[in-house]
């Protein structure tokens, strides 16, 4: 894709908690593009950075002991303006005005963002009117419109409920409506159908992907669930300890995964039919305090080698917009400057 389809470029971001077991590095020279209209998926086990990510993208990094002490957060408007996220004060105006009219988020607990003291059709008009000029009755006649988008009806009766008053499937549903009410750029969706069961999950993710043709918006789609991540991507960034080991257009990822730690996730995964048996990956994610400058993946990998536990590996290019953070593309990969 070309440079002027980014909508968001994360370079070498660092974030970092200080704890009193040390500087626990949650995200650790982290880079990847956004592209316009495109949903991003970030796979990883528990632990490996996702949210945190994401939530240094919003700039809501848990404070005090959170903080972005590097890299490149860079946001493309549509009117080129070009603004670097991780240089904006968490609290200043810009920084508001980014999440109220180009970012939203969604989780995997509707319930922690829907309040429950307001109707889901208050919370809707609410992100209409800070983003759109509009008065009361017109917001009311767009939040009633979104109701129906998301599939909530009778919309015109429904708007007037309140969260406790709609099933969970129902609350998530809302959730993308308050979300999207300001019509962002940017929807970042944070394990959003983790605890739904497999069929509300489907009509949740077809919901989105309608949701996205319609709004032309990007996703960025965090899930530990690589199932769920082929599904919904366009592209994939496999995280591992706080650094992006694999980034690959989906089919790419899941016909030709380059980097030990995904070849470990895919093999993982149980598939009805499936003549090979389960291969889970050995050993646990180490804790991410004091790991040493090499690969992180080292002591549960097949292919470890001599360097692997001496020297970082970079990023090398294996293949057109396929990037593996792993010694063993030395020889035949380009290293990625990037
Ligand atoms: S760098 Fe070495 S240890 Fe790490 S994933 Fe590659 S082969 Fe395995």
């Amino acid at each position: 894709m070309k440079n002027k389809d980014k909508l968001l470029e994360v370079k070498n971001l660092r974030t970092y908690f200080d704890t009193r077991r040390g500087l626990a590095k949650a995200v650790d020279g982290v880079s990847f593009d956004v592209y316009k209209g495109e949903t991003l998926g970030i796979v990883g086990e528990s632990g490996c950075g996702k949210s945190i990510t994401s939530l240094s993208i919003l700039n809501l990094v848990p404070q005090p002991k959170g903080k972005i002490y590097g890299g490149e957060i860079l946001l493309h408007r549509d009117n080129d303006e070009v603004i670097d996220i991780a240089k904006l004060k968490r609290t200043g105006k810009k920084m508001k005005d980014i999440r109220r009219k180009d970012t939203a988020m969604i989780f995997q607990d509707p319930m922690s963002s829907l309040s429950p003291v307001y109707t889901v059709g208050s919370q809707i008009m609410e992100g209409i009117m800070l983003s759109h000029d509009v008065n009361k009755s017109e917001a009311r006649e767009r939040a009633i419109e979104m109701l129906r988008k998301v599939g909530i009806s009778p919309a015109e009766q429904r708007i007037n409920d309140y969260p406790y008053q709609l099933s969970g499937g129902m609350n998530q549903r809302a959730m993308i409506a308050v979300a999207l009410s300001s019509n962002p750029s940017l929807l970042i969706a944070d394990e959003p159908t983790t605890a739904l069961d497999v069929t509300v999950e489907a009509q949740i993710l077809e919901l989105m992907e309608d949701l996205q043709q319609e709004y032309k918006m990007s996703i960025m789609f965090i899930s530990h669930d690589l199932d769920v991540i082929g599904e919904i991507s366009d592209r994939v960034v496999v995280m591992y300890t706080g650094k992006v080991v694999e980034v690959a257009e989906v089919e790419d990822l899941f016909y030709n995964p380059s980097h030990p730690y995904t070849q470990g996730l895919l093999q993982s995964i149980p598939k009805i039919g499936r003549k090979k048996e389960l291969k889970p990956i050995s050993g646990s994610v180490p804790q991410i305090y004091n790991l040493p400058d090499a690969c992180h993946f080292a002591p549960r990998c097949p292919h470890k080698m001599d360097i692997c536990t001496k020297k970082e590996p970079p990023v090398f290019d294996v293949g057109e917009g396929h990037q593996s953070k792993c010694w063993l593309y030395e020889e035949g990969g380009k290293r990625n400057e990037g």
